[in-house]
């Protein structure tokens, strides 16, 4: 650091005048020569004007070094600016520019001597004056075409200001630039988004949207999200920064997951989309409260000084235009009878989120849940009080979305969830407990006194499948494969998968046995409960599987049933159960009932009476020894169409029993309107009558009601002489069970029925 010429002189100065005064006390006082007063006199002198000099010249020193302190900050502002931004002086000693600068004119690091071309340069002047410095100066939108060295043309607007002047009278200046080019690409882009906006989606003008506009920054790594006073007001925030969750409060239910994944996406993958534009859409509760639709399009950027990744941009409000959009929308993923998103709106949302499962490491549940014997409740109350129900279940549905996640009805009475994964396994069940109470509570009007439950079936994504499908597909499984227990809540598990295969193999084989005429018959032995006697017997399928097992219908049933198999295996019964039949009369056996089971597919087909007619006159059996069993709910499927199947069936003279009876919804009064002969009562009320009086009055009711309709009535599954008793005395006129007897081979049967008849006779 050199000493400036002025200060100097002005110590100088001033140490001369000390040493005058001095001079003239001295030969004021000679005159007396006192040796020691001249001696301490002039010391003292002396050192005053030492004193006074080092006081001076270090003044200068600390003003000299504030100076350049101030110069410094100058310079570190300069060089840190994010614009580019140049710092010269007016004699051209001087320059320094900052990276943006530098990288934009392609220079690195000028020397002094060369200040005065590139200053020159950038302002686009052969030689500089006084009176350009001027011009520069008071310059504001002035453009001044610059050239960098590999011949890019920038047109640039400076900001110039003299910041500092020195001792010397030099000035300094700092220059901020802007490259029209940036400005240019932004106002392009501005426009085009604009355009789009306006032209394909038609959202809003530009001057709307600008009027519009939050803005809001995201840091990463910081919990905290900063928005512009505008979008502030817009959500009606205070505070100059909110968190994740003040803001996730505000998020419409069913954009939550949207909302979540967003969130993951930004703090774990922001890196990925450095210098990217990218779009969010999410509803979320205005400053008036109301929920209003809001388009975030950010850029992800790095901050040049902290190196952190910051994604910023503008908030707009976009409902007006989903308003517009909502029709359109709303056919393709809305759900019209419960207003809630459909199977295609779960599709795609799902996909979305098994992707994000995957990138992020994070899981989901997705439950599938549909109400209890749901069609019982559309055939006995009618489609307005079943829709009416099946709003009310998607309330209760979207009612669990508040923490986030999920929901849409996906067919039927089916309706899907998807949670996100906090680590707590009970999750999906207490989620489906709570619909199932919520559920029960909606048991009104209509459906007062009804037991309204829902059962449900869940999976984990990613972890239980391969796609978003496969996962709801094995959630459904779980949901199926306790579809007879009510208010059942499975996990899928990786046997159920094996059930899957093993089912998938069965059903060829099925069909294979059903060609190969593997499927055999059982019969199970009807009694009264008056004589003891066999009236009648009840056909029950069996396969003789490859293997050498007998299976049992349970186990292959269902599958015929849902893939139509049932209809050759039905004829198949019908068929064996009449040959055997007049088989055995013919042999001389006593005439009994035969009955069979039907499916509600078999049911319902074309000339039902008459293919069965056509079949009992091969056989030459009367029509009066045949007995079709069907189950309740299979008879409300279809009220009007049952009513006039089971008319005709009973014109040509066959029976017609309602088996399973009183394991339905179904009230007796309605069961009236049926012209069945015989009502099954199940097997849960033979096995609860004994401890239960009320089960008891229950039974006495039925077959007293039954009687005065001349139908009969036999309870399934007798397996106790008490049971047998508490019956009879009930005024049950038959019993089927294992009391009397298993299901038998023909064979077996043959002998059962001979003995009887031998009873008979000795008895
Ligand atoms: P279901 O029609 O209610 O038949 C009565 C079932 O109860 C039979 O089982 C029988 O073995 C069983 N059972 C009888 N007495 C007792 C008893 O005292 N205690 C106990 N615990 N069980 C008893 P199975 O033969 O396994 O048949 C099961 C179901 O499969 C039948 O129930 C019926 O719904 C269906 N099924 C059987 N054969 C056919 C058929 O040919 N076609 C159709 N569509 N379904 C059939
Ligand atoms: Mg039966
Ligand atoms: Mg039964």
């Amino acid at each position: 650091m050199k000493l400036q010429k002025k200060q100097l002189v002005y110590s100088i100065v001033v140490a001369f005048a000390f040493f005058t005064v001095y001079l003239i006390i001295y030969a004021f006082y000679h005159r007396e020569n006192d040796g020691l007063v001249y001696l301490i006199f002039n010391s003292y002198a002396l050192i005053a004007v030492v004193l006074s000099f080092v006081v001076v010249l270090r003044r200068s020193v600390r003003e000299q070094r504030k100076k350049v302190t101030d110069h410094k900050r100058l310079t570190y502002f300069a060089k840190n600016l994010t614009a580019p931004a140049l710092l010269w002086n007016d004699n051209f000693s001087e320059i320094v520019l900052n990276d943006a600068l530098a990288e934009l004119a392609e220079i690195t690091a000028p020397a002094d001597a060369d200040a005065k071309p590139i200053i020159c340069g950038f302002f686009n002047k052969e030689d500089m004056t006084d009176a350009d410095i001027r011009e520069i100066v008071l310059a504001r939108n002035k453009e001044y075409p610059f050239r960098s060295p590999s011949g890019v043309l920038h047109e640039m607007i400076w900001n110039t200001c003299a910041v500092e002047t020195d001792e010397e009278g030099v000035t300094w200046l700092l220059s901020i630039g802007m490259d029209l080019a940036d400005i240019r690409m932004l106002q392009s882009e501005i426009e085009s988004y604009s355009k789009k906006l306006t032209v394909s989606e038609g959202r809003h003008n530009l001057t709307m949207e600008l009027m519009d506009v939050g803005l809001l920054l995201i840091e990463q790594g910081n919990p905290r999200l900063f928005p512009s006073e505008k979008l502030q007001a817009m959500l009606g925030f205070r505070g100059a920064s909110f968190s994740v969750e003040e803001l996730r409060k505000r998020v419409y239910p069913l954009d939550l997951v949207a909302f979540d994944s967003h969130v993951q996406t930004l703090r774990h993958q922001m890196r990925s989309f450095l210098n990217q534009t990218r779009t969010m859409e999410l509803r979320l509760s205005a400053a008036d409260g109301e929920y209003r639709w809001y388009s975030y399009r950010f850029k992800v950027t790095q901050n040049a000084e902290t190196g952190r990744l910051v994604a910023g941009g503008s908030v707009i409000d976009i409902t007006q235009e989903k308003a517009k959009d909502a029709k359109i929308e709303q056919i393709a993923y809305e759900d019209a009878v419960t207003e809630i998103p459909n199977r295609n709106k779960l599709l795609f949302v799902g996909q979305e989120l098994f992707q994000i499962t995957k990138d992020l490491d994070i899981s989901y549940w997705v439950i599938v849940t549909d109400i209890d014997r749901f069609h019982l409740i559309n055939d006995t109350c009618g489609y307005a009080a079943g829709n009416a129900l099946l709003k009310s279940f998607a309330e209760v549905v979207i009612g669990q979305m508040e923490q986030g996640g999920f929901a849409a009805r996906i067919s039927g009475d089916n309706f899907a969830l998807i949670l996100r994964d906090t680590g707590d396994k009970n999750l999906p069940e207490r989620v489906v407990k709570r619909i199932q109470s919520d559920l029960a509570t909606k048991a009104v009007g209509e459906l007062e006194n009804r037991s309204l439950t829902c059962s449900a079936g869940f999976a984990k994504m990613p972890e239980d499948g391969e796609s978003f499908e496969n996962v709801m597909e094995h959630a459904e499984f779980a949901l199926s494969s306790a579809s007879d227990t009510l208010g059942s809540i499975r996990r899928y598990t990786s046997e159920m998968h094996d059930t899957i295969i093993f089912e998938s193999n069965l059903e060829k084989q099925l069909s294979e046995a059903v060609s190969r005429k593997d499927l055999i018959l059982y019969y199970q032995p009807k009694v009264s409960l008056k004589t003891g006697e066999i009236i009648g017997l009840e056909a029950l399928v069996r396969w003789k599987h490859p293997s050498g097992k007998i299976l049992s219908p349970d186990m292959f049933i269902p599958i015929a049933e849902k893939s139509q198999l049932i209809t050759q295996i039905t004829r198949f019964v019908l068929r064996e159960a009449c040959r055997q039949a007049s088989l055995w009369q013919k042999a001389g056996l006593k005439p009994i009932i035969m009955s069979i089971n039907f499916s509600s597919t078999d049911f319902y087909l074309e000339n039902l009476s008459g293919q069965i007619q056509n079949m009992l006159n091969r056989f030459r059996l009367e029509p009066n020894y045949l007995e079709i069993e069907l189950t309740e709910s299979m008879a409300l499927k279809d009220i009007d169409a049952t009513i006039e199947q089971m008319q005709e069936l009973r014109e040509a003279g066959i029976r017609i029993a309602m088996d399973d009876f009183g394991t339905g919804y179904s009230s007796l009064s309605y069961i009236q309107r049926l012209p069945f002969t015989m009502l099954k009562l199940d097997r849960a009320f033979v096995m609860h009558m004994e401890d239960d009086p009320v089960v008891q009055e229950i039974i006495r009711s039925v077959a007293r009601i039954a009687k005065a309709k001349k139908i009969e009535t036999i309870a399934e599954g007798v397996e106790t002489p008490e049971q047998a008793e508490h019956l009879r005395a009930a005024g049950c006129d038959f019993a089927q069970g294992f009391l009397y007897g298993h299901p038998m081979t023909a064979a077996e049967t043959e002998k059962y029925i001979r003995a009887d008849m031998a009873k008979k006779y000795t008895s």
